[in-house]
């Protein structure tokens, strides 16, 4: 039998994934051989595989579970509570592990089980391929009494309960992501009540801050301040502190702040009434989930510091449509009328006179400049015949118009306008359907939408179908997932998400978020993608925070995966929320080939942020 074998993914994908390393305690080689171990982690990965954020489809190709088949010469059965604890194992098993390991109050802690930390990592680091494994977990052979800890990075568990499979991922909360207990007492429920003395802990999932604009998990807050924190408060200390009353009812599952955590009954929050880290059946929490995918999904999206550059004075800042030239971009100021192309690059790379000096401006990366007219709310940029196109239309008036850049790139002029008395729109976004261009006019006073298709450049719109949204969505994303077309709204007033799925004759709900799904202050939304999959970005010019969004199959969901460093606020339009001067542009690198970078132009302090955001 090999030491090493794969339960999930293979030893390629260890580099560029997610890795846990699974090892046996207390299995005898004629266990091992006989097969036992390996259906015990069999068993792990199969209720790992339906755990969000683990089930997550986007995330699958990242998990590896990988076995290090060590033999012990005793079974783990015989492992019992030894009084003191001995300080080696008598019981004869691979990494000595021995129960009541820990003290409170001066008694053992019984169920705190483990043993020699240092071999189980030297197990997996000294096996081929396996040097960067830093996710460990010990699965001891022992039916006979509960157990499991998370001791210097190794998560203990015996196979005691029937949940062991549910204990093994809660012990993986602790290893993996840094996160802690939920519940409120150290050895069991029987403990005395006790109140937290300390500080903030570092912990994502636990906090002394309830101040709902400054608390750790505010992003992802579905309660005010007035229901926050969520549990009443009691002098003297109580454990399990009742919900507060409210009309109507606090849903089961509101992110608020929850009195009792981390061993404690007070003064420590967390951030839900139940957690797979408070009893060990429940799925994670909200933030503990999106705790675990971001570090997952650190695997599958970066995005690193980004730069800031004088950027002049615009309402739009826009990309050219993808495929077409997508390192240029184009300003436009929609009170002036005035337009400027600029090679992106130039930002990066300033160009150089003959003689090798930089010019005196060097990132001004202006290639053309000229005027459009002024009151286009929206251009949108598009592919027509292999050259960048954009889409414009003002709102009010209703005039539409369709623009074309020269072969050189380097100016825009009007191909085609329709005169006004167009149905006005509050956004219009433009997205490729069966080859040919299209749009999507929405209007977020009336909740009407419109399907359109672009034929030429030089004739109308052709309408294809109409839809009914609601009112108030402040911005407006199409997706395409495979080749199938989607498009995400989000409402502020709310924080409400949805994507639909459009089809010839209108549109179905693939996904509706509860309100409070987002923050209520997104200002901007942009699509974002990458290694041919699709995620989105969501910016707040209030608070400045950006975040990277992946969207799950059939647009059923979107998953955090990866924090933008702090744009900073500012960022702003004409139009308020949904402003296009955010997107994806493509840069070219110092040695070779070019990859994605994030674009946002900050209408305060004129200035364009480029942010690298690299898929792996
Ligand atoms: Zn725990
Ligand atoms: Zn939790």
């Amino acid at each position: 039998m090999k030491v090493v074998d794969f339960a999930l993914g293979d030893v390629s994908r260890v580099a560029h994934g997610w890795t846990v390393a699974v090892l046996p305690e207390g299995y005898t080689q004629a266990e091992l051989d006989a097969g036992l171990f390996d259906a015990d982690v069999a068993k792990f990965v199969k209720r790992l595989l339906v755990t969000p954020p683990f089930s997550d489809a986007g995330l699958r190709p990242l998990l590896n579970v990988v076995k290090v088949r060590k033999a012990s010469a005793h079974t783990g059965n015989t492992i019992h509570l030894i009084t003191p604890t001995p300080t080696t194992s008598p019981f004869g098993t691979m990494f000595g592990a021995m129960f009541g390991r820990d003290l409170f109050q001066g008694h053992q802690i019984e169920r705190a089980i483990y043993g020699d930390d240092v071999a189980v990592k030297d197990a997996v680091h000294n096996e081929p391929g396996l040097k960067a494994v830093n996710h460990f977990l010990v699965l001891i052979n022992n039916t006979q009494t509960d157990g499991g800890c998370m001791h210097n990075e190794v998560g203990w568990f015996t196979k005691f309960s029937a949940s062991w499979p549910d204990v093994a991922i809660h012990e993986l909360g602790h290893q993996a992501f840094r996160l802690a207990d939920e519940y409120p007492y150290r050895n069991d429920s029987s403990d005395p009540v006790s109140t937290y003395p300390g500080s903030d802990p570092t912990e994502p999932n636990i906090t002394t801050v309830t101040d709902v604009a400054t608390m750790k998990w505010s992003e992802v807050l579905t309660l005010p301040q007035s229901q926050v924190p969520t549990t009443m408060r009691a002098t003297p200390c109580v454990r399990n502190h009742p919900v507060i009353a409210a009309n109507p009812p606090i849903p089961a599952d509101a992110v608020g702040a929850y009195e009792g955590a981390q061993h404690h009954d007070c003064g420590v929050f967390r951030p839900s009434l139940q957690c797979r880290m408070r009893e060990e059946t429940r799925p994670f929490c909200r933030v503990c989930e999106m705790t675990a995918h971001i570090d997952i999904g650190h695997y599958l999206v970066d995005a690193r510091a980004g730069s800031e550059y004088g950027a002049g004075a615009w309402t739009h800042v826009q990309s050219f449509a993808a495929g077409a030239n997508p390192e240029r971009m184009l300003s436009y100021n929609a009170a002036t009328g005035a337009y400027a192309i600029s090679a992106a690059a130039t930002y990066r790379f300033p160009t150089r006179r003959p003689d090798g000096t930089p010019p005196i401006d060097s990132h001004n990366p202006t290639v053309g400049t000229g005027s459009l007219g002024a009151d286009w709310t929206w251009l949108a940029p598009f592919d027509f015949g292999g050259s960048p196109h954009y889409f414009g239309h003002q709102f009010g008036s209703g005039t539409q118009g369709i623009f074309a850049t020269d072969a050189t790139f380097t100016s825009v002029g009007l191909t085609h306008a329709t005169p006004p008395g167009h149905a006005s729109h509050t956004h219009v976004v433009t997205l490729n359907l069966g080859g040919a261009p299209h749009y999507i006019g929405y209007n977020s006073l009336t909740g009407d939408a419109g399907l359109f298709r672009l034929d030429s450049d030089t004739a109308d719109p052709v309408p294809v179908s109409t839809m009914q949204w609601g009112v108030g969505h402040t911005a407006v994303v199409p997706i395409m997932i495979g080749s199938e077309p989607y498009v995400m709204t989000y409402r502020m007033s709310t924080g409400e998400l949805m994507i639909r799925h459009l089809t010839p004759s209108g549109f179905t709900m693939a996904f509706a978020s509860p309100s409070g799904f987002w923050k209520r202050n997104v200002t901007h939304v942009a699509l974002l993608d990458l290694d041919n999959r699709p995620y989105l970005v969501r910016y707040s010019g209030f608070d400045g925070r950006a975040a990277v969004h992946h969207v799950r199959d059939g647009g059923t969901g979107v998953d955090l995966v990866c924090r933008v460093p702090s744009l900073g606020p500012g960022a702003l339009s004409i139009l308020g929320a949904g402003a296009p001067v955010m997107g994806r542009v493509q840069l070219p690198e110092p040695n070779s080939g070019k990859s994605p970078w994030l674009y946002i132009y900050n209408a305060l302090k004129q200035t364009l942020n480029l942010t690298p955001v690299e898929a792996r």
